[in-house]
């Protein structure tokens, strides 16, 4: 059984064959395995974290390859769902030249939003320490109480709740009733990871400590901004820390924040002692911020996701 179970978004990833147009202009598309939960789940595979990945795609020649190449990674693919009655999500994903991407869903009542309670794999939740999810499956009304209904039975089990916030405008009718929704996942939760962009959407304006503290809730453990290439502010109820990345060449930026969160929650799958030690949260997070920092230094996520000792290379030439 898998020690940290995604929660989410496992779909296909149409990229442009050649980079640095819009979706308008570019000339081909290449089909990518996606989705954030997955690409989580994945990184901790290749740290050698064994991961487990719950959500439903459809039972189409899509869904088998993307469970295909989950399970190729040595992902536990059992709470993985296929629909006979609905299809694959697919995403055409651009990044243009200024590095901003762009996203077209095409996921309308596709095998994603149509994942039920009563296909929630128990079990797989109960026994594992860690449940990850964002808030990509909250959009959308039926797999919104599926994804709620299986954080609560992870904390009823006992497991850490670690959020991603992975604000998807493009997926919302009205952005400003997603606000509620995207917050009632971020309460159930102890560790949070956000951007600088979301956390202004989230909180009102103010600097970064106190938009940080209007977020904070009792529960909450660990909340952390990530900043690009500028690493990462890392909040506990102790201190804020500002940890800067290693230096790298971006390629694609698509998955950094994945490939951070594997790199965050492999050190946490342990128990609470690094967030009980500043230095060691420190070093940790020093550590997901390479994990980050690889994934954009090839393209798309999947295939840029390092291993641990790839990691371990960066951090001592960086020293
Ligand atoms: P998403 O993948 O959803 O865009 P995100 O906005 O959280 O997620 P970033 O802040 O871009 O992702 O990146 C996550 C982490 O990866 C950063 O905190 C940083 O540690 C590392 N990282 C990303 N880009 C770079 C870069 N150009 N140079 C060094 N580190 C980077």
């Amino acid at each position: 059984m898998a020690d940290i179970i995604c929660f989410g978004d496992l779909l296909i990833d149409f990229v442009p064959t050649q980079t640095g147009t819009g979706l308008i202009d570019a000339p081909a598309f290449k089909k990518a395995p996606g989705g954030a939960a997955a690409n989580v789940a994945v990184g901790l595979a290749r740290l050698g974290v064994a991961s487990a990945f719950m959500g439903k795609v459809g039972n189409d020649p899509f869904g088998h390859f993307l469970a295909q190449t989950l399970e190729a990674e040595g992902v536990d693919i059992r709470p993985l769902r296929f629909d006979p009655t609905a299809r694959t999500s697919l995403a055409f994903v651009s990044l243009r030249e200024d590095g901003e991407r762009e996203f077209l869903f095409y996921r309308e009542n596709s095998a994603d939003q149509n994942f039920r309670v009563s296909e929630i794999d128990k079990a797989a939740i109960e026994a594992a320490r860690i449940f990850h999810f964002d808030s990509i499956s909250l959009a959308a009304e039926r797999a919104r109480g599926t994804t709620l209904a299986a954080a609560d039975i992870a904390a009823d089990a006992g497991l850490t709740i670690s959020y991603d916030v992975n604000l998807r405008p493009a997926l919302w009718a009205d952005l400003d009733a997603a606000r509620p929704t995207i917050l009632a996942g971020l309460r159930r939760a102890s560790i949070v990871k956000l951007s600088e962009e979301e956390l202004a959407f989230l909180a009102a304006n103010g600097d970064l400590e106190r938009a940080c503290q209007q977020l904070w809730h009792p529960a909450m453990k660990l909340l952390i901004v990530t900043r690009g290439a500028e690493g990462c502010t890392v909040v506990t109820e102790r201190c804020v820390s500002e940890i800067t990345s290693i230096a790298v060449t971006p390629v694609d930026t698509t998955g950094a924040g994945d490939g951070f969160v594997a790199g965050l929650l492999q050190g946490l799958v342990g128990g609470d002692a690094y967030l009980e030690d500043d230095g060691a949260l420190r070093e940790l997070c020093r550590f997901a911020n390479a994990v980050g920092a690889l994934t954009t230094t090839e393209r798309g996520a999947i295939p840029a996701l390092p291993r641990r000792d790839a990691v371990l290379a960066a951090l001592a030439r960086a020293e």
